[in-house]
């Protein structure tokens, strides 16, 4: 008696089964694209190659500050700011690199997240660091023009500033947090061996001098034990007085320097007089603050380019 009905039931499941199964199709369809990728905006080459390792395919990646250009007097255009706004991650490198007045506020941002990867590490004094008789010249239009902020050349800093950016990518898209921390980690281990390299090859040089284009190197100088004589100032606009220039040469003179160091975003001028003068060569030291388009197509990077200055650190600096 009972049969009829059980096989009613079972007929009624079956149905079931096949509508489940049918709507099921239905919305699988459009699924098996891949999820949305977190939307990251970043200002500077050094925080894109970071952003760039730590993010790995799980970000949609966008650069400001275009290949060749100087960070530091870069300004936003209108469609620039738009991309800001749509962004999940604003990601700079702050303590003064960029000129950001017309970044960061309510109505650039919106609902974008702003981080500035810097803010961990302590910033050097460029007047406290640099030798007295070479102060550069003033940039009070700049703001923060007394504060180094090229904390990336130090590669324990750049760590600090890896971990900052995995930190920032974990807390806007958690389901991809171990992802990103594992990514951090490799990459760290990357910059540790480069540190290694960087103590290991300086220690043994007799000379410790290295003058430089501009002042971006006083952490790298700090962390390693040279000095830093930069012929402009904290940024690269900033034209030396011909009483500063003339007293970078009688140092270079004093001292034997053998390189005068330029760089390959920026007129390497004033590194040619000064080497003219006083009978120096010249030799590339990339601050890593912007590549050229020729440099991004031969695949550098900023373990490529810090090799690169060590191996021409070593040649100024030897005997
Ligand atoms: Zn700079």
């Amino acid at each position: 008696m009972k049969k009829p009905f059980t096989s009613l039931i079972a007929a009624l499941a079956a149905l079931l089964l096949i509508l489940q199964a049918g709507c099921g199709a239905r919305t699988a369809t459009p699924a098996p694209e891949a999820p949305a990728k977190l939307k990251v905006v970043v200002s500077v080459y050094p925080v894109y190659e970071f952003a760039r390792q730590v993010g790995g395919d799980k970000l949609d990646l966008a650069l400001l500050v275009p290949p060749g250009a100087e960070p530091h007097d870069w300004e936003p255009s209108a469609k620039e700011i738009i991309a800001i706004k749509t962004a999940k991650l604003f990601l700079h490198h702050g303590a003064g690199l960029e000129n950001l007045a017309k970044i960061l506020t309510p109505e650039t941002l919106g609902a974008t997240q702003a981080v500035a990867v810097s803010s961990g590490i302590p910033a050097l004094d460029l007047d406290a660091a640099e030798d007295a008789d070479h102060k550069h010249g003033g940039h009070a239009d700049k703001g923060h023009a007394h504060t180094d902020a090229h904390m990336w050349l130090d590669p324990l800093n750049a760590q600090k500033e890896v971990d900052a950016v995995a930190a920032a990518l974990a807390a806007a898209d958690p389901p991809n947090a171990d992802y990103y921390r594992q990514n951090a980690a490799n990459y760290n281990s990357k910059l540790a061996a480069l540190d290694q390299e960087y103590k290991t090859a300086l220690a043994g040089l007799p000379r410790r001098d290295i003058v430089t284009s501009h002042a971006a190197f006083g952490y790298l100088a700090a962390r390693y034990g040279l000095r830093q004589l930069p012929i402009m100032g904290l940024a690269p606009d900033s034209e030396p007085t011909p009483e500063k220039m003339a007293a970078i040469v009688r140092f270079c003179r004093e001292h034997n320097v053998k390189y005068i160091f330029f760089e390959t975003i920026v007129s390497p001028r004033l590194a040619e007089t000064i080497a003219r003068e006083t009978g120096a060569g010249l030799l590339v030291l990339n601050p890593f603050e912007s590549l050229t388009a020729d440099e991004i197509k031969q695949g550098k990077d900023y373990l490529s380019v810090m090799r690169d200055n060590l191996a021409n650190l070593k040649k100024a600096l030897r005997q």
